[in-house]
């Protein structure tokens, strides 16, 4: 079957054709969409004689060359293909095609959203709106006319800046828009309806005036200023960390609310999930607020890192993605708490990407081949490839950091490029005449060797070995490297490893980036007069797994001053604790009163809730060898029982000092001291005592954020039923007409551990407020049911058989939302017997459904290992 062919990076050849320019004009109707799309076309290779356009779903009605009308003989349209023959060195092409976007409801080219007409290319969507060189290394420069119906969509937008409005053809109207930045087709963007808007503007550091405009459904503009504050604090951010100003009059951001991914950063026309772009104090959580801070950062921060200098080819996506994200990590902890920000940066890493670095679907964060594109928008090109830019980071220091970003933007601009271009940059600039500079840390730095970070998969872990006699400490490192998925050896990598050494009272003796490279390693450190405590992985400056014969945790939890090693222990402690727990041993006091101790530090309140925030059951179930949910879950909860028992009051005294229901603010310390009263609520939770069940419904009912209200309700869920019930109906008849609010509701009772959960989310599925084609509703109740370990992996495989069956159906309506269900699948070789061979069946009955689509093929395929 041509469409299962994996495309290769090694097959990677240069376009035979550029595009000079393009002039679009849609001419949008209910019924249909008529596209002319006229290119101006340059042969680039002297053998080429005929130009294949990529071209999905299309229908063509004339095809002009030169001003010549093509007759059927050529041209050929099979497989995808649109090819014309014979053609000469230069010449002009039109086409004329027609579409239907309110019948696409894969969202991908151009869809609607309700009455909303709005466009996603990235990566392949513009093949479906017209003809095209649709591969990012073909840049040409757009013209775009939009033309609709006058009242239903008297907004008409596309990128650049407008240029011309066509009002002359009675009930409907036209905007030209011209961007003369040249852009490869995946930024593409189109949208028209009738919107609410909010606008501001901004001053660039050159002086230059910039239009802002957040355009919303009508009724939500009130919700867009978090999102409008947010661009203005990143644009000033790239300004000063970055050197990076707009380019453009205009900068529009539109929020629809079916969208297949968070957003998307179309040059000056962003194109977001509303999830990430809609939130007031009524109706978002802090979660929210900070997602959308991040989000509406990270499609800014592509302008410069994805847009100005794209990919040459999609196996490239880490070059956009990777740096970005590095970029709106630290923009984040700039603006926010550091040591919380990269804690929450390291849980999510561990949580999705270490789960697939584990898993048959592993792969580097440059692939070397794909069947569906749209699989690899991946935890491991993007967050995975975070890490990767800051090691370099790390490695560079931050002043040769940013002379190599400098020389890359100013090396690359306008270009399509690899990641091997962007290394060149971060190599040349660790140079002084040619050589490898002295820098920061004090080492040569040779990039070549760090290439292996882009080629390799599977997480290495690291064993740690200390000895210390006669006032020498050495640390003795092996380094372990999984095999590839495909079995074949991979080698030890090259990374930065801070340490520290630690007396007795808690001071560094001393701290030091070490660069770790071989396979086994010893570092000795002289003169350390006492018997020091190891820190290691401090700010966790390498995405590894570390493996420790001796550790104080107890000791590292109390002293350390690293606070994310100070994080780190109290998570392992507990790990082992729980391990202990799972093994039939007593519960370990020592961990019990180092528990204790971090209940009376005096520390950033978001931080301390996070120190105070027991192993999740991933961390837990990443650690077996064969998993097991039931007594993951039972140690989980006999533990947490023991803390609320023993520390009752003091969690209550956290509780009632923190807890202010009537505070609606957004600062940091307003946030902190939510997450730590919800943090202290949800661990006395475990007594399930009347007077704690009180306190649960009081915050419920008497609290102004949606912070609070949505962790009273998903505790409510957990531990009564009737006063659950209760809490849902008022939440549902208050929220019901605000299907983001709605996508709460849905997602606590999908995560519920109460008995009954599968057949609760299998009858909400009949509920009017939901609706499987748009895919916030559908990842908040299938997705959300999928993490459920307890319910999704029930004895009794129904989980299983409900989600193959969803998968099955929502193929049909778009493959992309049902290949992303398929994550929870992943963990299949691992499971116990029982589990596994009740999911076998399952995945093989997915893949031998008749028509399915690529994306889901791809994805079951490689967690069966067929082929
Ligand atoms: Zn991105």
């Amino acid at each position: 079957m041509s469409k299962l062919q994996a495309i290769y990076l090694k097959d990677y050849k240069k376009p035979e054709f550029s595009i000079k320019d393009v002039e679009l004009v849609f001419d949008l109707y209910e019924e249909e969409t008529i596209v002319t799309n006229i290119m101006n076309i340059k042969k680039e290779s002297d053998s080429a004689k005929e130009i294949v356009l990529d071209s999905i779903d299309l229908e063509l009605k004339e095809l002009w060359l030169n001003d010549v009308k093509l007759g059927e003989s050529h041209y050929s349209y099979v497989d995808e293909k649109l090819t014309i023959s014979d053609v000469p060195a230069a010449f002009r092409l039109k086409i004329i095609n027609k579409i239907y976007p309110q019948n696409n409801t894969e969202l991908e080219g151009l869809y609607k959203s309700g009455s909303i007409f709005c466009t996603q290319n990235e990566p392949e969507g513009f093949r479906r709106i017209t003809p095209y060189l649709d591969r990012p290394d073909v840049m040409s420069v757009f013209r775009t006319t939009v033309i609709a119906d006058r009242k239903k969509y008297p907004i008409l937008l596309s990128n650049g800046n407008k240029t011309q409005c066509h009002d002359s053809f009675d009930e409907r109207h036209g905007v030209t828009w011209f961007d003369p930045h040249p852009k490869p087709s995946y930024l593409f963007a189109l949208v028209a309806g009738d919107l609410g808007s909010v606008n501001d503007e901004f001053t660039t550091a050159s002086g230059e005036h910039v239009e802002l405009n957040i355009y919303c459904d009508l009724g939500n503009e009130s919700k867009c200023s978090h999102a409008m504050k947010s661009l203005k604090e990143a644009m000033t951010w790239d300004e000063e960390k970055y050197g990076r100003e707009y380019d453009l009059e205009i900068y529009n951001i539109v929020a629809v609310d079916s969208f297949n991914m968070g957003a998307m950063e179309n040059k000056g026309l962003n194109i977001f999930n509303s999830h990430y772009v809609l939130a007031d104090e009524d109706t978002a959580s802090d979660m929210n607020f900070m997602g959308i801070q991040s989000v509406i950062a990270h499609e800014y921060f592509h302008n410069w890192t994805g847009n100005r200098i794209t990919c040459r080819d999609w196996f490239q996506l880490t070059l956009k993605e990777g740096l970005t994200v590095f970029r709106d990590q630290s923009f984040s902890a700039d603006l926010n708490s550091r040591e919380v920000q990269r804690i929450e940066d390291v849980k999510g890493l561990r949580e999705r990407q270490f789960v697939e670095d584990a898993s048959p679907t592993a792969h580097p964060i440059q692939p070397e081949s794909y069947i569906s594109m749209n699989n690899f928008y991946t935890s491991t090109v993007y967050e995975k490839g975070a890490e990767v830019i800051r090691m370099i980071h790390t490695l560079l220091g931050e002043e040769n950091y940013r002379k190599a970003t400098d020389l890359y933007f100013e090396s690359f601009d306008g270009q399509a490029v690899t990641t091997n271009d962007f290394l060149w940059a971060m190599g040349e600039a660790s140079k002084v005449n040619g050589e490898a500079r002295e820098d920061a840390l004090g080492y040569g730095i040779d990039l070549s060797a760090f290439e292996l970070w882009y080629h390799q998969s599977g997480t290495p872990k690291i064993h740690v070995q200390e000895d210390y006699y006669n006032n020498t400490f050495t640390l003795s490192l092996t380094q372990k490297v999984p095999n590839a998925v495909d079995g074949s050896e991979q080698k030890p990598y090259f990374f930065p490893l801070k340490i520290a050494l630690i007396d007795e009272d808690g001071n560094d003796i001393l701290e030091k980036t070490l660069i770790v490279s071989k396979e086994t390693e010893e570092f000795v450190f002289d003169d350390i007069n006492t018997k020091p405590t190891l820190s290691v992985n401090r700010d966790f400056s390498a995405p590894i797994i570390i493996e420790q014969d001796d550790n104080d945790y107890s000791f590292l939890m109390k002293h350390d001053k690293n606070s994310f090693v100070r994080y780190e222990s109290a998570q392992s402690f507990a790990v082992e604790t729980l391990e202990a727990i799972m093994n039939g041993e007593e519960i370990d006091e020592e961990f019990v009163a180092a528990f204790g101790y971090l209940l009376d530090l005096d520390v950033d309140l978001s931080y301390k809730a996070l120190l105070l925030e027991l192993p999740t059951i991933s961390t837990l179930m990443q650690r077996q060898k064969v998993i097991d949910f039931e007594p993951i879950y039972e140690a989980k909860e006999k533990l947490a029982k023991y803390l609320a028992t023993t520390y009752k009051e003091k969690l209550l005294t956290l509780y009632t000092t923190n807890h202010k229901p009537l505070n609606q603010d957004i600062d940091s310390l307003s946030m902190g001291e939510r997450a730590l009263k919800n943090r202290s609520l949800r661990l006395l939770s475990a007594l399930e005592s009347d007077e704690i069940i009180d306190l649960v419904s009081k915050q419920y009912s008497s609290s102004l954020t949606m912070t609070d209200r949505v962790v009273a309700l998903d505790i409510l869920e957990n531990i009564t039923e009737l006063l659950s019930e209760m809490a849902l109906s008022d939440f549902y008849s208050k929220y019901r007409d605000d299907t983001l609010v709605m996508n709460k509701y849905f997602s606590t009772l999908s995560a519920s551990e109460r008995e009954g959960t599968l057949e609760r989310v299998i009858a909400l599925q009949d509920d009017e407020v939901y609706d499987e084609k748009v895919p916030n509703l559908v990842r908040s109740l299938i997705g959300v049911f999928a993490r459920n370990y307890k319910h999704f992996h029930a004895k009794d495989g129904n989980g299983y058989k409900f989600l193959a069956d969803k998968i099955i159906e929502i193929d049909t309506i778009n493959p992309q939302m049902a290949s992303g269900l398929c994550a929870a699948f992943k963990i299949y070789e691992k499971l116990n017997e029982t589990n596994r061979m009740m999911m076998k069946g399952e995945l093989e009955r997915v893949v031998s459904t008749q028509s399915l689509s690529k994306n889901v093929y791809e994805i079951v395929s490689k967690i069966l290992k067929i082929n």
